[in-house]
């Protein structure tokens, strides 16, 4: 890039696709600590380092063009050229080259690249094979661990530390890729005096997709020193046979990025060993070794690392999955215990927001919102109320399914910015829309919740020649600006979970509800069992209470001589007694047979049903002046008139006898809607639905307060016989009776001395 683009200038896209698409795979120099060739097919040497004369005694010019033989005795050569024509997979070899200085040893690692052969020699003290023989019991002895731990965060912390014996690096840590591509260290191992940097989230752009790339192809990478200068490669000057630049991918010297170089540098490392660990042909991680000081590792014991990654790449596996297993059994287990107590709770708000952790866990959340029947409760971190009840109202509109989730609320509910930091993330199960049954769960905004890998700079610098470099750790900005308004993901059996949580509660409301039902059955065969025996008994006891009463009579009448007076009187009281008895027996088979016998609707107009109640009360107390008031005309209703009559007659009858005024009266009427809302009677959402509310009012004695429920009970009376008229005490109790089988209700105002008003619904 010539022109000078100034930072400000680039998109952040723009900036990414620097980090991302540099050609680091083709850097045309090497690290110093070894020697390159590369060579043709017929092992012609076309291309060297330009550090031959140190380690070679021979300058690049002296080898270029040369064949392989110019370096290499004749059975070495003829083994390179084996491999050349057969493998193409990297093969290492011990070479011994007679130099200026004698014979030297070196560690030959040779791959094929196209066409072309790629030799590189690092040189080693000798041939002998002590030192790798006890790396390979360490090695061995480390796989044997390995297979014995169970759980990933174990086993993370034994590769660091093997690894760390291995290798003798200063710090040793695992590092977990995410699907992003930002990473986070797992597991570390370090020298005491180093600060940790375990918990540390790095962004995606630390380590470059292409960089990432590199890692599945070349499972190992070494740099001894990150400071040493990088070593030029020179080719065959004939502009003929022009070489170009070759693709070091599999290279082991290939040179260092600057800006890898400045990264670690900052941190001040000098020497780093990477190993790929691979998950089903995906970088899922690498184990990163880092040395305050340069460090050299001979080829054999870091090949041995690298087998020592692919087995633990193969166990990584089998222990992410156990360990997905392990923590979906866990939350089985906290799901079962919860399940459980709530199918037992009475009370079923108080069962799930308490103890208030288990709700949060059972989907790993911050905060939770309990919403039943528009009542919210809420538990952890969260909106307020009325954000809560917003976003439900949103969610209805929006999305119909019962489970709704987000880990980016915010880009989907602009409100939600708001509140970001309590709810980027949000879970919602929906359990019943129609009676307003909601579990929300949130997660904050990923940036709060992760710890910082230090302070970002700018990624990108420009050179005095307008040119663009690299630059370490700015990718901070690029990464904050993708995670922005963004929560941790929701994994899937998290949200299974849920889906768990919900079925559950449904069953549970319906088994509830299935109780219910089978109670009220229960409830209904007993009434109808009690109502039939009531009349059954009813009726069985009025026979031979007619004995008495007759008997009784015939001894007044027939055996009256032989009696003395107080024996007359005795007799008297038992006739008169059984007088009583049976106007009671007759109120309990009124009652029972009201509770078995069908009703019988039909429109009914309530003027005309009056009319002929008071004309039968008139005729019934002639001699009676009867002054009933009838404010304006009653509606028609839908009704069982002999029932309802039944009910008028008491009403009015009580009315009448209830009271010691000289100018006696009763009113009856009926409020409609606007005078039921006027009393208090309705609320406003249930206009629509009111029914008239009748009234019997008197200007009689009154009802003390406390007996305004009681009078309504089977034989209740408030006076004695002997006054007001007696009474069998069922009117009112019979009156209660035929308005519940109509489904309404009966209720009384009263106040002493000034009067009652009787108030009954039909529905
Ligand atoms: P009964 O009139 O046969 O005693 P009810 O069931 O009709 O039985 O009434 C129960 C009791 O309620 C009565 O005994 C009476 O004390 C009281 N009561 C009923 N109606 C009135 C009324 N309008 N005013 C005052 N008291 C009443």
């Amino acid at each position: 890039m010539t022109r000078a683009m100034s930072q400000s200038e680039m998109t952040s896209t723009q900036k990414t696709n620097l980090i991302h698409h540099e050609p680091i795979h083709i850097p045309s120099s090497i690290q110093p600590h070894g020697v390159l060739l590369a060579l043709s097919h017929q092992l012609e040497i076309l291309q060297v380092s330009n550090n031959t004369q140190n380690f070679l005694g021979k300058q690049p010019h002296d080898l270029l063009g040369q064949p392989l033989s110019t370096l290499l005795d004749t059975e070495q050569v003829k083994a390179i050229e084996q491999f050349a024509q057969h493998e193409s997979s990297v093969h290492f070899f011990k070479l011994s080259i007679q130099t200026s200085k004698g014979e030297q040893y070196f560690d030959g690692i040779a791959h094929r690249i196209e066409s072309t052969v790629i030799l590189e020699l690092e040189p080693t003290d000798s041939v002998n094979q002590v030192s790798f023989l006890s790396f390979q019991a360490l090695v061995g002895e480390a796989i044997a661990k390995m297979r014995q731990t169970s759980n990933l965060p174990d086993f993370l912390d034994l590769v660091a530390s093997e690894v760390q014996k291995i290798t003798d690096f200063d710090r040793v840590m695992v590092y977990q890729f995410d699907q992003t591509g930002a990473g986070t260290v797992v597991s570390e191992i370090k020298r005491k005096d180093l600060s940790p940097y375990l918990g540390l989230h790095y962004p995606a752009t630390d380590i470059p997709e292409q960089a990432r790339e590199l890692y599945k192809r070349c499972l190992l990478r070494f740099i001894p020193d990150l400071k040493a200068q990088p070593i030029e490669l020179v080719s065959v000057e004939n502009p003929k046979t022009h070489f170009p630049p070759v693709d070091l991918s599999l290279s082991v010297l290939r040179s260092v990025h600057p800006c890898c170089v400045e990264y670690h540098q900052n941190m001040g490392v000098a020497a780093i060993l990477v190993i790929a660990l691979i998950k089903e042909q995906t970088l899922w991680g690498l184990i990163s070794c880092h040395h305050q000081t340069p460090k050299h590792i001979a080829y054999e014991v870091r090949k041995m690392c690298e087998f020592l990654g692919q087995i633990v790449s193969l166990e990584l596996e089998h222990k992410v999955n156990q360990s997905e297993f392990d923590s979906k059994v866990k939350l089985q287990a906290l799901q079962a215990d919860f399940i459980e107590s709530i199918s037992q709770a009475d009370n079923f708000r108080e069962a799930l927001v308490s103890p208030e952790p288990r709700l949060l866990d059972v989907v790993n959340a911050q905060g939770a919102a309990v919403c039943l029947d528009n009542d919210i409760t809420l538990v952890g971190v969260t909106p307020d109320i009325e954000q809560v009840r917003a976003l439900i109202e949103w969610a209805d509109t929006s999305h119909g399914d019962n489970l709704f989730s987000t880990d980016s609320l915010p880009k989907l509910y602009p409100e939600a910015i708001t509140f970001k930091n309590t709810a980027s993330g949000l879970l919602l199960l929906r359990i019943s829309k129609v009676r307003r049954y909601y579990i929300l769960w949130f997660r904050p905004e990923v940036i709060q919740t992760v710890n910082w890998a230090g302070q970002p700079n700018e990624p990108i610098q420009l050179d005095a020649d307008g040119s663009v470099t690299l630059g370490p750790r700015a990718s901070f900005e690029l990464w904050q600006e993708t995670v922005r308004l963004t929560s941790l993901p929701w994994k899937s059996y998290e949200l299974d979970s849920a889906i768990a949580l919900r079925n559950a509660i449904v069953g549970i409301v319906l088994s509830k509800a299935d109780e219910l039902a089978k109670i009220n059955q229960e409830l209904e065969r007993s009434n109808r069992e009690l109502a039939s025996f009531a009349f059954a008994a009813s009726h069985d006891l009025k026979e031979p209470l007619r004995g008495i009463y007759n008997y009784s009579n015939v001894l007044l009448e027939d055996y009256a001589p032989l009696l003395d007076e107080d024996g007359i009187e005795y007799l008297q009281t038992v006739v008169s007694l059984s007088i009583r008895m049976e106007t009671l027996i007759n109120s309990l088979l009124r009652l029972s047979q009201l509770g078995q016998a069908e009703l019988h609707l039909q429109a009914t107009d309530l003027n005309e049903l009056l009319h002929r109640v008071i004309n039968v009360l008139r005729a019934s107390r002639s001699q009676a002046h009867l002054d009933i008031r009838i404010g304006r005309p009653l509606p028609t209703v839908e009704c069982d008139p002999v029932l309802v009559s039944e009910v008028f007659t008491n009403l009015i009858v009580n009315a009448f006898k209830y009271n010691d005024k000289p100018d006696q009266w009763v009113e009856i009427g009926y409020l409609d809607t606007d005078e039921q809302l006027e009393k208090g009677l309705l609320q406003l959402q249930q206009q629509s639905s009111a029914h008239p509310v009748f009234y019997v009012q008197d200007n009689g004695i009154g009802i003390p307060e406390h007996h305004h429920q009681n009078i309504f009970r089977l034989f209740k009376r408030l006076h004695s016989q002997e006054k007001y008229g007696g009474g069998a005490g069922a009117g009112l109790a019979i009156s209660k009776k035929i308005v519940e089988r109509h489904g309404g209700q009966i209720w009384v105002e009263s106040t002493l001395s000034v009067g009652s008003v009787f108030y009954f619904t039909l529905k």
